[in-house]
């Protein structure tokens, strides 16, 4: 039953996932010989740190740059910095005058890569919150003026979360806007049988799971789900 539910599903030759040696490739042809050195930099500095695998993927955060190229996106937030790739990816998307508000309670991490954001002088588009994201998203939410003011958000941290995050970035982003959540395909685990899941997983693979069903059924959302690093689920607001 199950394998003919799969077929009706899948057609070959759409199946690129699950390959290290295929995003060998793409990381060597079309990623790294493109990737700022600001960012290699960063990325190298955190290489050193014992959570490193949480910083974006190098492939994910190029189509990350350029939607928010396409898009012209000028004013953005970030719920879940860490040492700041993907906040560094962004600075130098935006233009001069863009603005980043970015939030991580974790104030240490984002010091590792604090140089490499000044080095590459886009600090000044960056305004740095050291919070829970939360409260954060509330009092903005609570000023009128922010309302539909953001181009694009970018959200990866706590998942337990995600639901209480899209309603708010809902009101602050545009419509038009684009907001992205990371690691929606959780190291695979989405599809996986439950045994075969980590036991310290199951919990986190069950809200991943519930969480993308609940915006695949969202009306004020257009969708697509990347299969890009560990799983971009990209949104557009329409209403
Ligand atoms: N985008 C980052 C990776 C983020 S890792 C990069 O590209 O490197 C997840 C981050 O979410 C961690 O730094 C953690 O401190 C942060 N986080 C956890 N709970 C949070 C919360 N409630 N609000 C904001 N950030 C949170
Ligand atoms: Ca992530």
């Amino acid at each position: 039953m199950e394998n003919k539910t799969k077929q009706k599903l899948v057609m070959k030759g759409h199946v690129i996932l699950q390959s290290e040696d295929l995003l060998e490739y793409i990381l060597a042809t079309s990623v790294f010989p493109r990737e700022p050195q600001p960012l290699k930099d960063l990325r190298e500095a955190t290489a050193k740190h014992p959570f490193a695998f949480l910083g974006t993927s190098p492939d994910a955060g190029q189509l990350m740059a350029m939607i928010l190229k396409l898009m012209n996106a000028k004013k953005t937030i970030e719920i879940g910095v860490f040492t700041g790739y993907s906040l560094l990816l962004t600075a130098l998307s935006l233009p001069d005058d863009g603005q980043i508000t970015a939030i991580d309670p974790d104030r240490k991490a984002y010091e590792i890569g604090l140089p490499f954001i000044k080095k590459a002088a886009v600090e000044h588009k960056i305004n740095f919150i050291e919070s829970q994201a939360l409260p954060v998203l509330d009092d903005l939410t609570q000023d009128l003026k922010n309302e539909g003011s953001f181009d694009f958000a970018f959200v990866d941290a706590d998942k337990n979360n995600y639901w209480s995050y899209h309603e708010r970035l809902l009101k602050l982003v545009k419509v038009g806007g684009v907001i992205v959540y990371d690691n929606s395909l959780w190291g695979g685990n989405v599809a996986a049988p439950e045994e075969a899941i980590p036991e310290k997983k199951r919990a986190s693979t069950k809200t991943t799971i519930e969480f993308n069903s609940f915006v695949a059924a969202d009306s004020r959302v257009e969708i697509s789900h990347a299969s890009v690093g560990d799983g971009m689920l990209i949104c557009r607001r329409i209403s």
